[in-house]
């Protein structure tokens, strides 16, 4: 291991870490401000690893704003289909905690699959609903109750450890999983759960290609027939933006995406960014939103449009 990051790799390990890292930040904040009342603050980035520059961005927003912060790395079995990638979905710990080293977190829980799902597959899930079963969820059955039935436990998890520490917990999610974020925001207010959702916008390479840990599988070919994804979602937002958008100019931008070479559509939409149903109002923040196979790597992306 190259880094400092404490790692806990099971959840009786997290519960000792956390527990201790959150007494050595009151320690701190009291050694500074004697008179301090204020609570604790706790950022939580779940992600599944193989970091990048997008991940970098939700700890740097979660160090910015946490007197700790939480890193989880956890390829959930659960949100892979048949024939998805779980098996060769890149595991990288070592970078990862080096790279989480840098940037300033305190703690990286990162459980067996054994920890979280002892016994086997959970008998009880979360269900994503109406939103869980179109765009992504339609060409990825199960993958939201999936996200969703992990993200519940690692709340779950670290609720109870921080809130009698008088902790707050926000967790940092990235809109470039747009649907997710907008199922997790759903999820925390029907269950009532006391966390704090924060969202970054994003992160793309110079040439426009969205950060994604997938990127990895693509070939030099792939990688420039893929940005076939971002240009299209610019072009769009270029004609929502001088009204020039109709279902011709959506259906121009379909056709720009699958007869690149290499490159096949799953959808392109443009939707309401809180409900993914059409825009209704003009006050709706508008989305465009994009799914493709390049080669056998199926990329997704989104840009706001409004
Ligand atoms: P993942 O490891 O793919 O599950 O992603 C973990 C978190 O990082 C999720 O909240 C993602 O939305 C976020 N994320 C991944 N890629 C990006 C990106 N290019 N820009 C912003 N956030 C991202």
């Amino acid at each position: 291991m190259t880094s400092q990051t404490p790692i806990a790799e099971t959840i009786k390990d997290l519960s000792q870490e956390l527990l201790l890292t959150l007494a050595q930040a009151k320690a701190r904040l009291l050694a500074e401000d004697p008179e301090s009342s204020r609570p604790l603050t706790v950022g939580f980035v779940p992600t599944m690893g193989a970091l990048h520059e997008g991940h970098a961005t939700l700890i740097r927003r979660a160090r910015e704003q946490n007197d700790v912060v939480l890193l989880s790395i956890f390829v959930n079995p659960l949100q892979f289909g048949p024939g998805e990638d779980y098996e060769r979905y890149p595991r990288t710990l070592e970078a990862d905690a080096a790279l989480a080293a840098a940037e300033g977190v305190d703690l990286i829980f990162a459980p067996s699959v054994e920890a979280m799902y002892p016994g086997g597959d959970p008998k009880i899930t979360v269900s994503s609903g109406k939103l869980g079963t179109i765009f992504e969820g339609k060409t990825r059955p199960g993958h939201f109750d999936g996200v969703l039935t992990v993200v519940n436990k690692f709340f779950n998890i670290l609720l109870p450890l921080t809130l009698p520490q008088d902790a707050q917990l926000t967790a940092y999610f990235g809109q470039k999983d747009a649907q997710q974020l907008a199922l997790i925001q759903r999820m925390v207010k029907d269950f009532n759960q006391q966390i704090t959702l924060k969202s970054v916008p994003v992160v793309r390479a110079d040439d426009g290609l969205a950060l994604s840990s997938r990127n990895q599988y693509l070939n030099e070919q792939e990688r420039e027939a893929a940005l076939v994804l971002s240009r299209t979602l610019a072009t769009l937002r270029e004609k929502y933006i001088t009204g020039t958008l109709g279902p011709d100019a959506l259906d121009q931008a379909r056709a720009a995406i699958d007869s690149t070479e290499g490159v096949r559509l799953d959808y392109l939409e443009v939707v309401d960014t809180d409900t993914f149903e059409a825009p209704t109002s003009d006050q709706a923040r508008v989305l465009a939103l994009v799914a493709a196979f390049v080669g056998s790597t199926r990329l997704i992306d989104n840009m706001d449009i409004n």
